[in-house]
C-alpha cells in the first residue's frame, strides 16, 4: 500500500508554487512564528478572525482581487488562536493518518480552479497523484503554503499584511470610524473598519450532561488525544456519519483491539462513494434553480416541487436508483454496506452523480425554502439526504465492512446516556434490538459540527450574540444576506455559522465562493449572479476553439452554458454545389471538414488528457451541458428552448444564421443581452473572412468587436473593440490562434459585467454607416492578389496547419495521437485528389 505522506522531495521548503489565479510563482516566507501583536499597528481596514480555511480563504480572494487592480486594501489583519495559519481544526498535524472526505478536485481553495490541489498534489507528492483522496494532513500542508504564499503575495501588493497570533474574545461596534473595536484574549485590542468571523467548526454533542467526567470526550478532536484511550476498552461512538467513521478509522490505527459501538438515531452508516463522475443533464439542475427563483414552482411548496423534480431526474436518467434512495429496503447495516462497497468497486454506483451535480445549487434551492420548510426538511429528509449525498471514500467503506465482519463494531440506535459511576460505564438510554444494555467505558461525542449556536462553546460568539451584533437564525446559525454574508450590524460570517442560510457551509468548494462573494462585499463589488449563457456555435474551427476556452471559464464562474449548434448551410452545401476558387476550399476543408468529419468522429466525448481543446461533444460530457442542433433560429420552438432554458445572454461564435426579429425580442428585455463577437474592426470590417481583409490591407493588428446584434449582419451598436495582433509570420488560419486570449476575454467581461448588474446597453457606440464596409467572401482575383502581398489563408502544403489540429487536440496519449494523425492526413490525402481539377 503507498504511503499517504508528502514525497521526501517535496517535504523540504523547495515546493512547487501553487498554480493558479490565486497566487503567482515565487519564493515562500514563513508563518511558523506569527505576529506579535504589540508590534503591529492597533487599526486594520479589514480583521479576519480565524484563520482556518475560510479566513484564509478570504484573504487569498482580496489579495486576488487587489492583484486584479479592483481596488487597494490598505491593510489586513488576520487573528487566529492557533500558531498555525492554514490547517484550522480538521488539517493539522493532529489528524495525521486520517483521509479527506471529498474528493481531492473539489478541494482547491481557488473559486475558479477547483483542482488547484490536485494539481499541487501532482507537483509535490507525484506518487499520491492518482490517490483521490489523500491525508488531511497533506491538504493541510497545502493550505499552509497557500498562506504563506499570499501573505507574501499582500506584502508585495502593498497591503500592510499581519497574521496574529491571539484568542478574540469580544467585538464592539464603534459609533464612529473605523467601525469596531476588537479585543483579545490578553486585553490589548484592535480596530478595525471590517471584520470578518471565520471562527470555524463546533463539535455537535448528544450528552452534555457528562462533561466532566474523565472517559468522556466531548470532540474527538485532535485525534491524537485518541491515543490516550486503552486499546482493548470498549467505545461508545455518538454518531454513525463521516466523523464516526474517522474516530473508528483513528482508533484501529492507534491499535485498538476492543470493541466499538457506533449510536445513532438512524443507526445508518453514509452510502459508499462511487467513480467520480459527471451528470450529463446538469443543466436540468440549474433550471431548476431558475424555476424555483422565479416562483415558477406555482403554488405547491417549493420543498415538495424540488423533491418531485429530483425524484424525476433520477428515476429519468438512473431508474434502477429510485426504489433503492426513496423506498430504502430493510437489509441490515452490514448488507447494506457489503451492497454499496461491492457497487462502489464495480463503478455501479451512477445515481450519486446526480446528488454531486446539486453541490453548487443546494444553497439556490434552499434560499427559496421558507423557514417552515426548512425546519421541515431538516426534521425529515435531512438524515437521509446526508446518508446519499455525504458518502464516505471507498476506502473507509471497506475498512468499516472488516470492522463489522468481525464483529469490533456495531451500529446501534440511541442518543442519550448516563453514567453509571459505580461500574466506572457510560449506558445508553435505548436498548439494543435484542434488549440488551447497550455500554461503553469510554463515550466519544462524533457527531460532526454543532449548528445549533447556543449550544457552541465559543466565548467570542457568546457575547456577540448577547450584546446582539450577531442575531441567531431561526433555522440554524446566525442570520446574513445570502448575498454578501453580512449581518445586520455590519460584520461578515462564513462557515458552519452559516448553516440557516447556504446550508452548505463548511466544505472547501463552498468556503472558496462564499469567500469570493465577501470579498467582492467588502471592496464594494456588486453581487455576480449566475446567468445562463447560449452560446451559438458555427461549424468552423475557431467557434470551437473559442468555446472550450469560455466553458470552463464560465462555469468557474457560476454560469450556465447552453451550447446550440445552428445549421450551418454554408458547411452543409450539396455535393453537387459549384466549387470555389481552390485557397476558398482548401480553407473550408482545413477550418470545417476536418474538424467536423475527422476530428470529432475520432475523439467521441471521452476528453484527451493533455489535450489544449475540447470538441463540443467531449465539452458537453466532461461538464454536464446541454447541446442542441438548431434547424432555425428564428422558429418559434427555438424561442420557446430560450425560454424553458431562462437564457439571459445569447452570444453567437461566428454563426452563420442571421437573427430575426422572433429571437431578438426575447432578448429585448432590460436584463437580456444578444452579443455577437465579431471579428474586425467595425464599422470598416462588416461582413465574412475580415481577418483576411485586414492582412490584405496590411493593418498591423486586428479590431475584435463585441456588439449587440439586430436584423442585420454586424451592423448593431458597438459595446466594445479591442485590439489583437496578427502574425503575419503564418498562414491565417493558424495566426488567428493569438486572437483568441483577446475573443475570450471580451466574452467574459460582458458576461462580468451583465452578471454583476451592470447595463450593457449603455455607452454604446453606434455604427457610423458612412464609414460601413461589408466584406463579401473574396473572389479569385482578390485571393491572388493577397497571395502576392505573401499572406495566406491556409500554408501551401497544410503542414502549419496540421501541426497547428495536432496541438490543439492531439494530448498526451501516443496512439491516439498517432490515429489522429493518420485520419487527418488520409483525409488531406483524399482532398487533393478530390480537387485536383481546381488546384492552381
Ligand atoms: C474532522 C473534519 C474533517 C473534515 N474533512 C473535510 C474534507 O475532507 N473535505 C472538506 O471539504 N471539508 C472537510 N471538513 C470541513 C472543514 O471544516 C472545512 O473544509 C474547512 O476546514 C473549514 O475551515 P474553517 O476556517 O471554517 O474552520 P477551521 O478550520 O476550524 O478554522 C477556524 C479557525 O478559527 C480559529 N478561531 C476560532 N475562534 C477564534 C477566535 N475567537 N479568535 C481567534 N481565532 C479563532 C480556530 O482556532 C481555527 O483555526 C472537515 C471538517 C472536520 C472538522
Amino acid at each position: 500500500m503507498e504511503s499517504l505522506s508528502l514525497s521526501p522531495s517535496a517535504s523540504s521548503r523547495h515546493r512547487a508554487p501553487i498554480q493558479g489565479y490565486c497566487v503567482p510563482n515565487q519564493a515562500s516566507i514563513s508563518v511558523s512564528s506569527l505576529d506579535q501583536i504589540l508590534t503591529v499597528p492597533k487599526t486594520t481596514d479589514i480583521a479576519i478572525v480565524g484563520g482556518g480555511a475560510s479566513g484564509l480563504a478570504v484573504v487569498v480572494e482580496l489579495v486576488q482581487r487587489v492583484k486584479a487592480s479592483y481596488k487597494q486594501i490598505r491593510s489586513i489583519m488576520l487573528i487566529e488562536k492557533r500558531e498555525k495559519i492554514g490547517p484550522g481544526l480538521a488539517y493539522s498535524d493532529a489528524s495525521t493518518g486520517l483521509i479527506l472526505n471529498m474528493h481531492s478536485d473539489t478541494m482547491g481553495l481557488c473559486p475558479i480552479n477547483a483542482m488547484q490541489f490536485s494539481e499541487w498534489v501532482r507537483a509535490n507528492a507525484t506518487h499520491l497523484s492518482k490517490h483521490p483522496f489523500p491525508t488531511r494532513y497533506l491538504y493541510g500542508q497545502y493550505l499552509t503554503q497557500l498562506a504563506e504564499e499570499t501573505m507574501n503575495d499582500a506584502k508585495k501588493l502593498g497591503i500592510d499584511f499581519h497574521a496574529v497570533n491571539r484568542e478574540v474574545i469580544d467585538i464592539q461596534k464603534l459609533s464612529e470610524e473605523p467601525g469596531f473595536a476588537l479585543t483579545m484574549g490578553t486585553g490589548e485590542y484592535i480596530q478595525a473598519k471590517e471584520v470578518v468571523l471565520a471562527l470555524g467548526n463546533f463539535c455537535a454533542t448528544v450528552n452534555p450532561q457528562l462533561r466532566g467526567n474523565a472517559n468522556y470526550f466531548r470532540c474527538p478532536w485532535p485525534a491524537e488525544k485518541l491515543r490516550a484511550i486503552d486499546r482493548d476498552t470498549d467505545i461508545l461512538v455518538m454518531g454513525s456519519r463521516l466523523t464516526a467513521i474517522d474516530v473508528a478509522n483513528a482508533l484501529v490505527a492507534n491499535g485498538h483491539v476492543g470493541n466499538i459501538t457506533f449510536v445513532s438515531r438512524s443507526a445508518r452508516l453514509p452510502s459508499v462513494q462511487g467513480a467520480r463522475k459527471v451528470f450529463g443533464r446538469k443543466f436540468d439542475l440549474s433550471n431548476l434553480a431558475r424555476e424555483l427563483e422565479e416562483g415558477e414552482s406555482g403554488n405547491g411548496s417549493t420543498l415538495g416541487v424540488l423533491i418531485e423534480k429530483m425524484k424525476d431526474l433520477i428515476d429519468e436518467n438512473y431508474p434502477e436508483a429510485a426504489t433503492r434512495l426513496f423506498e430504502p429496503g430493510n437489509k441490515s447495516v452490514i448488507e447494506t454496506l457489503r451492497k454499496d462497497v461491492s457497487e462502489a468497486e464495480r463503478g455501479a454506483i451512477m445515481w450519486q452523480v446526480v446528488l454531486w451535480a446539486t453541490t453548487a445549487l443546494t444553497e439556490r434551492y434552499w434560499n427559496t425554502f421558507t423557514v417552515e420548510e426548512k425546519q421541515h426538511w431538516l426534521k425529515e429528509f435531512n438524515s437521509k439526504w446526508v446518508t446519499y449525498r455525504h458518502a464516505m471514500p471507498l476506502d473507509n467503506g471497506k475498512k468499516i465492512l472488516e470492522l463489522l465482519e468481525s464483529g469490533q463494531l456495531r451500529v446501534v440506535k440511541g442518543s442519550k446516556a448516563f453514567s453509571d459511576e459505580y461500574r466506572q460505564r457510560f449506558v445508553l438510554e435505548q436498548k439494543d434490538d435484542e434488549g440488551r444494555s447497550v455500554e461503553g467505558h469510554i463515550l466519544i461525542e462524533s457527531l460532526g459540527q454543532e449548528f445549533d449556536i447556543s449550544k457552541i462553546n465559543s466565548p467570542l460568539l457568546q457575547t456577540l450574540l448577547t450584546s446582539g451584533l450577531l442575531e441567531s437564525h431561526p433555522v440554524s446559525g446566525i442570520d446574513v444576506d445570502f448575498n454578501t454574508f453580512k449581518t445586520a450590524s455590519g460584520i461578515y460570517a462564513i462557515g458552519s455559522l452559516t448553516k440557516g442560510v447556504h446550508f452548505y457551509v463548511i466544505a472547501a468548494d463552498r468556503v472558496t465562493v462564499h469567500a469570493s462573494r465577501i470579498a467582492d462585499s467588502l471592496i464594494h463589488l456588486p453581487h455576480r449572479k449566475p446567468l445562463h449563457i447560449a452560446l451559438f456555435v458555427g461549424s468552423d474551427l475557431f467557434s470551437n476553439l473559442i468555446l472550450s476556452k469560455l466553458i470552463p471559464q464560465l462555469l468557474a464562474r457560476g454560469h450556465c452554458p447552453f451550447i446550440f449548434l445552428p445549421k450551418d448551410t454554408g458547411y452543409s452545401r450539396p455535393a453537387s454545389a459549384k466549387r470555389g476558387p481552390y485557397d476558398l476550399e482548401k480553407l473550408h476543408f482545413w477550418e470545417r471538414n476536418v474538424l467536423q468529419e475527422t476530428i470529432i468522429p475520432l475523439l467521441g466525448a471521452t476528453p484527451n488528457i493533455g489535450a489544449e481543446f475540447m470538441t463540443v461533444q467531449q465539452l458537453a460530457s466532461h461538464y454536464g451541458l446541454l447541446v442542441q442542433s438548431v434547424p432555425d433560429i428564428n422558429a418559434q420552438s427555438f424561442v420557446e428552448t430560450l425560454k424553458e432554458n431562462h437564457i439571459d445572454i445569447g452570444i453567437p461564435l461566428r454563426c452563420n444564421q442571421r437573427f430575426s426579429s422572433n429571437t431578438i425580442a426575447y432578448f429585448n428585455s432590460p436584463s437580456r443581452y444578444l452579443l455577437n463577437l465579431h471579428r474586425g474592426k467595425l464599422p470598416e470590417y462588416q461582413g465574412v473572412m475580415t481577418t483576411f481583409r485586414a492582412m490584405g490591407n496590411g493593418d498591423t493588428d486586428i479590431g475584435n468587436s463585441l456588439h449587440h446584434i439586430d436584423e442585420h449582419f454586424d451592423t448593431g451598436d458597438v459595446i466594445e473593440a479591442r485590439k489583437g495582433e496578427i502574425d503575419y509570420g503564418k498562414c491565417m488560419l493558424v495566426g488567428m490562434k493569438g486572437l483568441l486570449g483577446v475573443d475570450v476575454e471580451m466574452v467574459l467581461d460582458a458576461v462580468e459585467k451583465g452578471a454583476r448588474g451592470g447595463n450593457l446597453r449603455e455607452g454604446n457606440v453606434v455604427q457610423d454607416e458612412k464609414r460601413a464596409k461589408y466584406w463579401k467572401f473574396p473572389t479569385e482575383v482578390e485571393l491572388n492578389m493577397v497571395r502576392e502581398k505573401g499572406v495566406e489563408l491556409v500554408d501551401k502544403d497544410g503542414k502549419e496547419v496540421f501541426a497547428f489540429l495536432m496541438e490543439c487536440y492531439g494530448g498526451d496519449d501516443e496512439e491516439r495521437k498517432e490515429e489522429l494523425r493518420g485520419q487527418i492526413s488520409d483525409a488531406w490525402l483524399k482532398w487533393k485528389l478530390d480537387n485536383f481539377e481546381i488546384m492552381d
